[in-house]
Parts: structure tokens; C-alpha cells; sequence
């Protein structure tokens, strides 16, 4: 079993030299080195691995590190440093997309594009959930700084019955992923009887697996196996329905829609005890659920402003899902405003309960355009009752803890990697704050909201004429 093939990698290698060469002075990645030194001073710090900001602080960075953090006047700014005036701002770090699609290298453009979408976000990490061939590849280059992009994390594409069909692939399928270089296992359709074997076969390889809870499993078995992560609440809904409840043979449609009406709330509690003792991560995307079966009108969804970056073939495919969505009986409207609610509720509980929660919208699925949507998605959180600061940790600390880095990112500390966004408003007092960017720093690479915006108005520019162009 291969996990790709080598003229795909060579496509990639193609695919990024293109992109280099076509991106302009202000797309190529300069990398970050040894003698790069940037102060913040004057900043508000949110350093996200306690609640309190640190007033009149100076970070400074160097070679694409934080070098230190302490207050004005105490923390030396060298010489050579680009000083960036940050009095009156807030300094956090990056966030983290840890449901994320990046495209395949067939289209630089779009991949490109893609990348420079999330980073213009603020999205500095991104654990990709749907891997290609070309992407470990892609993550070394981004990580060595020759391309523009959030640090990634790849899953290995979905696993199938194709790729692993017995138990006794298990083991090899593991090892593949190990040495095609993906960092985790994407689940996936495996069946029920091979599930057992592959989640042994990841622990033993220590390689993380998670995704979705394959068919036939469910939410028990998973986390039994401490399943590392289980992505959009995937068969929780189903584990609330009592189990000598009546689901008459009905499918249980998208992730639990059709039983929605069978679920009791009153097994939350259960669901959160065995979450607990698996340790196993959620990560929820409200957004993907919600943009399918929220009363906003699909005209206003796809009326968002951030809609023109994204090509018009992507724009069309969501809008043919969500009239199909709405087609179906599950997703009429009471029953879709349950759904809603039900998964809020979920959220509710688990975060309060103390599970691990990471943050994560699924872009670009359904109207979720690719860092945009982390808005949406931290303003659903809140909705559903996490303060904002709780809510961005789930997008700062509490990824860098999933994927056991937490001394590599998602806190402002010395020895953390210069992922930061520097904000004209606190957006601990409203979470839509964190639109209103002075700038992002990805990795070293300071990056002012001007040119960003100029940057955004190009995409925006080229996607139209390809519009007009079809
Ligand atoms: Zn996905």
C-alpha cells in the first residue's frame, strides 16, 4: 500500500517552484534568519498561557523565534531591530486551524492562494485533514521558509478499506504513513473489525489517528481505543440516543441528523466521563454543521464578503450542497435549529467538563473560506457559551498541547516560534476583535495589514476575471 506516488511529489516540486517564480516580491517567502530582529513595544501581551495581559511589554524576535519578552525599558531592543510601534495594541499569538483542508498541487494558483488566506488571518498553524502525496514536502518547505504558510501538520490521505482492507495491513499501513512523512493517520472508513487493529498499530508506532469514527464503530469503541482525536463530534449525537430507542432502521444521516429527535441531552454527562478517560481530543466544527443548517439564507451566506477569494467552481459546489441539504428532511427547519443547538450543547458541556477541546471550521468545506471561517467558528463557540478568552485557547495553547509542542507554539514565551497577530482592539472583551489586525507575524515575517489587504485585493481582482472569463 502506497500513500501517493513519486510523479506526484515531482508535480508538487513543479508546482512550487511556480509558485515561487510567479508570486512576486511581495508573495515569496523570505525566510527568517539568524540576523532578522523585530521588537513589538508598548504591546498589550496576551500570552494565552494564563488569562491576564502583560502591559507595556516589549517582545523582541530573532531568526524567526521570540528572543524575549519583558517589560518596556527592561527588555534591551537591539539596534538593528525593526521597532514596530505596538502602544495601545494587543499581542497574541497565531491561531491554529486544527480541521484544514490545503489543496493538492494541481492548481499553484489556488494552493497559493489557500495559504496566503489563512496566514492573512492570523492562522499560523494548520493540522491539514485531508493529506496529498506533495504534502510533507510542502509543510518542510513552508517550516524552512522558502514558501509563504502556516506551519502544517498532514494526516496521511482518508484511510479506506482499500488501503488498509484486514487487520493484518495494519501494521504496514502505519509504517507507510511513517515513511511517506505524514504525521497523522486521517480516519476514515476502515471497517469495524480492522478498527481495533489500526488504532494498536498507531499507538504503537506512536502516531497519532484521528478524524472521524468510522462506520460501525462508534463513539465507545473510540474511545476506548483512545482514538487521538475525533473530528466534528462525530458519532456523539448517535451515543446521546438511548440505546433501546427506536431509530426505525433510519440512517443516522449527517453526523446524527436524522436521530436528532431520539437524543437525550441527560447522556452528555456519560459522554463526557468517557471523553475524559480516553483523553481523546474534540474538535468541532460547529461551522461545517451550522453552514448547512443555520436560518441564515444561503444567499447571505454566500454574500459574505470573504467569498470573493475563493474560485467560482468552489463557490458553486457549496451552494449545490446546501440546496441539497435543505431538500432533505433532517435538515427541515425545526430539526435543523435542534441539530444546532444539540452540538452547542455538546460543546457546552465538554469544554466545561474540562475535555480537551481544539479549535477547527473545516475550510474549505461548506462557506468556509479558508482562515475567514476561523471567525465564524470562534464566534459559534461563544454562542454556545465559552468566553472568548476560553475560545481562543482553543485555537492558541490547546493545539500546540494536541500535537505535543506546547513549548514550540501557541503562547507568547521566549523560545516560541514568532507566530503572532498584533491587534487594534482586545478580543477578550468581543471575539470579533480579532479582525481588526494591525498586522501577523508568521514565523518571523512581519506581514502590516496594508500589505495584506493589497494582497487580498489582488486575489480578489484575479478571481473575478477568471469569473468573467468562464
Ligand atoms: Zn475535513
Amino acid at each position: 500500500m502506497t500513500w501517493g506516488s513519486t510523479h506526484r511529489i515531482r508535480g508538487l516540486r513543479r508546482a512550487v517552484a511556480a509558485l515561487v517564480l510567479c508570486a512576486g516580491a511581495t508573495a515569496t517567502a523570505q525566510p527568517a534568519s539568524e540576523g532578522d530582529v523585530v521588537a513589538f513595544v508598548g504591546a498589550r501581551v496576551l500570552p494565552m498561557d494564563r488569562e491576564g495581559e502583560l502591559a507595556d511589554h516589549t517582545v523582541v524576535v530573532r531568526g524567526g523565534r521570540i528572543a524575549a519578552v519583558g517589560p518596556d525599558g527592561e527588555v534591551e531592543v537591539p539596534a538593528d531591530a525593526h521597532r514596530i510601534d505596538a502602544a495601545g495594541r494587543w499581542l497574541m499569538p497565531g491561531l491554529a486551524e486544527m480541521h484544514g483542508h490545503v489543496p493538492g498541487p494541481d492548481d499553484a494558483q489556488y494552493l497559493e492562494d489557500v495559504l496566503f488566506l489563512y496566514v492573512s488571518n492570523g492562522v499560523t498553524t494548520v493540522r491539514n485533514m485531508a493529506g496529498h502525496a506533495s504534502h510533507p514536502d510542502l509543510r518542510d518547505r513552508i517550516a524552512a521558509g522558502q514558501v509563504l504558510g502556516p506551519q502544517l501538520t498532514v494526516a496521511t490521505p482518508w484511510v479506506t478499506p482499500e488501503r488498509v482492507p484486514d487487520a493484518a495491513a495494519a501494521e504496514g499501513a502505519v509504517a507507510a504513513a511513517r515513511s511517506a512523512g505524514f504525521d497523522l493517520i486521517k480516519l476514515g472508513t476502515v471497517a469495524p473489525e480492522v478498527y481495533p487493529a489500526l488504532a494498536q498499530a498507531a499507538h504503537a508506532a506512536d502516531m497519532p489517528f484521528g478524524g472521524h469514527v468510522p462506520d460501525g464503530v462508534g463513539l465507545v469503541a473510540a474511545l476506548d481505543a483512545r482514538q487521538s482525536s475525533i473530528d466534528h463530534f462525530d458519532r456523539y449525537l448517535e451515543f446521546l440516543v438511548p440505546p433501546d430507542a427506536d431509530t426505525g432502521e433510519r440512517d443516522p444521516g449527517f453526523f446524527g441528523s436524522a436521530w436528532v429527535h431520539l437524543a437525550d441531552p441527560g447522556r452528555l454527562p456519560e459522554a463526557l466521563a468517557r471523553t475524559l478517560a480516553a483523553g481523546t481530543w474534540n474538535v468541532p466544527t460547529l461551522s461545517l454543521v451550522e453552514h448547512l443548517a443555520s436560518p441564515e439564507s444561503t444567499e447571505a451566506l454566500i454574500g459574505r464578503p470573504e467569498m470573493r477569494y475563493m474560485p467560482r467552481r468552489v463557490r458553486d459546489g457549496w451552494v449545490r450542497s446546501r440546496t441539497e441539504f435543505a431538500a432533505r428532511e433532517d435538515f427541515q427547519p425545526e430539526a435543523a435549529q435542534r441539530l444546532v443547538a444539540l452540538r452547542r450543547q455538546m460543546l457546552k458541556v465538554l469544554h466545561d467538563g474540562g475535555a480537551p477541546i481544539a479549535l477547527g471550521s473545516d475550510a474549505p468545506q461548506f462557506f468556509n473560506v479558508p482562515g475567514f471561517s476561523i471567525h465564524h467558528e470562534l464566534a459559534m463557540m461563544v454562542a454556545a457559551g465559552l468566553t472568548p478568552y476560553e475560545a481562543l485557547v482553543t485555537g492558541t495553547r490547546n493545539p500546540a498541547r494536541m500535537l505535543g509542542r506546547p513549548d514550540d507554539f501557541g503562547t507568547i514565551a521566549p523560545g516560541r516560534r514568532a507566530d503572532l497577530i498584533l491587534l487594534e482592539a482586545d478580543p477578550r472583551a468581543d471575539i470579533a476583535h480579532l479582525q481588526r489586525r494591525a498586522g501577523v507575524m508568521v514565523a518571523g515575517r512581519w506581514l502590516p495589514e496594508a500589505d495584506i489587504q493589497r494582497r487580498l485585493a489582488a486575489i480578489a481582482a484575479r478571481v473575478e476575471r477568471e469569473d468573467l472569463s468562464e
